[in-house]
């Protein structure tokens, strides 16, 4: 059963156009029996191990992260096709619906050793419909013998048969050299900025930033003004705390501790969002003796759709009492239901409480933010939450999730491949399975859908 919160949209991007992958994607079919696990394995040099066969269950399709040569791609393996005729129609249109929705370069395998079957020849022509370049991979060719032997194969009109032994080894140097030559051009990774993480400190006027910051930088040292290599704006601060050093963002207002009378609101709303962006990680401020206030919600807004790492800390906790804390609790399950995912600290900037537990709080979601899911661990854990929990049907039919990648991290965004649309509440429960499955606390996450074309 999918339960739908329906509070948490923003999380959920159903957008298909907006992501890039970072990694190309190699799919590899072929019938039963030609090879296609050994030559997967080949590929990963055994440094992941592919799922065993369970007799009498069909291996679903998982993806693996690959590297060769320093290029990084992902690799498909489109499982097995049923013996009986019907269901065997079926995994070919969904080895067909892999491979020309998703895959870069298309690696058709075959059985050297034996002719081409009716059922090579029905896959050649979903391949050659897809317009994707197809690799055609004649496996098995285990010495020079049957390598004489693979001509015929230029009668799947696939061109020249590439021949290989996945099984020993034999011309799989070749074969990734080739594979890689027919992949899209690698985009370089934009690294991260070298120095200190960036930190915006933002909350309502009065909630006791400037108070928090003159705590934490009185921990230690006091406020530091450079730090070799990094380049600080006029306005941000460098800041000792929790044993690190910190570049807090925008801080040339509680520094000086100028009278909030000064600017709009409208303009103090652009400096916080100008912060949030300009940051890795917001903690959002907010006061725990007073009700959660609109103003606190568009603040957290601006830090989910700028897709930030997240610490609430509800400071003044010196002033909250027994009744209040009850009420807070309430207040939190109310207004804060979409982002049951933060880390939230409980802090006075008054006397000190808990201040030590936000530089570990910053740290943790900065993890997260940026962490990666790799693509095989991935694949087997959603496959086995698809097949315990399908799709709801739809008029009939229900989508099928295929695979996913990991296209991006900072905040992670991942990209479902499906046969159709996903429902809003079943992609919501794909995130909260996500979740729980992989720490993502104190960072948004991104899922797109990619249907059909
Ligand atoms: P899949 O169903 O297409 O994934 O095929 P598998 O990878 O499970 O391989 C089917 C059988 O073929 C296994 O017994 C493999 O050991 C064998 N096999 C795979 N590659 C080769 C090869 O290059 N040479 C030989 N002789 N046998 C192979
Ligand atoms: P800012 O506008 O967010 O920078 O808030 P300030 O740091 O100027 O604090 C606003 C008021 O709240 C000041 O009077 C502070 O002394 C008070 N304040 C800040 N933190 C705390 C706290 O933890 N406990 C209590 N009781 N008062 C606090």
């Amino acid at each position: 059963r999918v339960d739908a919160d329906v509070d948490r949209t923003e999380d959920v991007d159903l957008g298909v156009d907006d992501v890039e992958l970072s990694v190309p994607i190699v799919a590899v079919v072929g019938r039963p029996n030609v090879g296609k696990s050994t030559l997967v394995n080949r590929i990963l040099g055994r440094r992941q191990a592919v799922v065993e066969d369970v007799a009498g269950v069909t291996r679903d399709r998982v993806a693996y992260d690959a590297e060769w040569t320093g290029r990084h791609f992902t690799v498909v393996d489109t499982g097995g096709w049923l013996p009986d005729a019907k269901e065997r129609a079926k995994a070919i249109a969904t080895q067909a619906e892999i491979a020309t929705q998703t895959a870069d370069v298309v690696l058709f395998v075959v059985d050297a050793t034996i002719p081409p079957t009716a059922d090579d020849e029905a896959a050649v022509k979903m391949l050659r419909r897809s317009g994707r370049p197809v690799i055609l991979v004649a496996n098995k060719v285990d010495n020079a013998r049957i390598e004489g032997e693979i001509s015929s194969l230029w009668g799947l009109g696939l061109g020249e048969p590439f021949p290989i032994s996945a099984l020993h080894g034999r011309g799989a140097g070749d074969l990734l050299d080739k594979i890689l030559a027919a992949l899209p051009e690698a985009k370089p990774a934009v690294p991260r900025e070298a120095g200190p993480r960036r930190i915006a400190l933002v909350g309502r006027p009065n909630v006791g930033k400037s108070s928090l910051l003159n705590k934490l930088a009185k921990e230690e040292r006091a406020v530091v003004d450079s730090v070799a290599g990094t380049t600080v704006d006029p306005v941000d601060s460098l800041v000792d705390f929790g044993g690190e050093t910190w570049h807090l963002v925008d801080t040339a207002g509680l520094r000086k501790r100028v009278s909030h009378a000064s600017g709009t609101e409208y303009y103090a709303s652009l400096r916080t969002n100008a912060a949030i962006e300009a940051a890795e990680v917001a903690i959002v401020l907010l006061d725990a003796s007073e009700v959660i206030s609109e103003q606190d919600q568009r603040i957290i807004t601006m830090v989910i759709e700028s897709g930030r790492a997240l610490v609430v800390a509800f400071n003044k906790w010196d002033l909250v009492d027994e009744d209040r804390r009850h009420q807070l609790g309430k207040e939190i399950e109310r207004e804060l239901r979409r982002i049951p995912w933060s880390i939230k600290v409980n802090v006075s900037a008054l006397t000190g409480r808990a201040v030590d537990k936000l530089a570990p709080a910053l740290n943790k979601a900065l993890e997260n933010w940026e962490r990666r899911v790799p693509t095989g661990q991935l694949n087997q854990w959603l496959t086995a939450l698809v097949q315990q929990t399908p799709h709801p049907i739809r008029g009939g039919r229900a989508p099928r999730v295929l695979f996913a990648t990991q296209a991006g991290v900072s905040p992670p965004k991942f990209v479902l491949f499906t046969t159709g649309v996903l429902d809003p509440g079943y992609v919501r429960f794909v995130e909260r399975k996500l979740r729980e499955e992989f720490d993502f606390l104190g960072t948004p996450i991104h899922i797109t859908v990619k249907p059909r074309k």
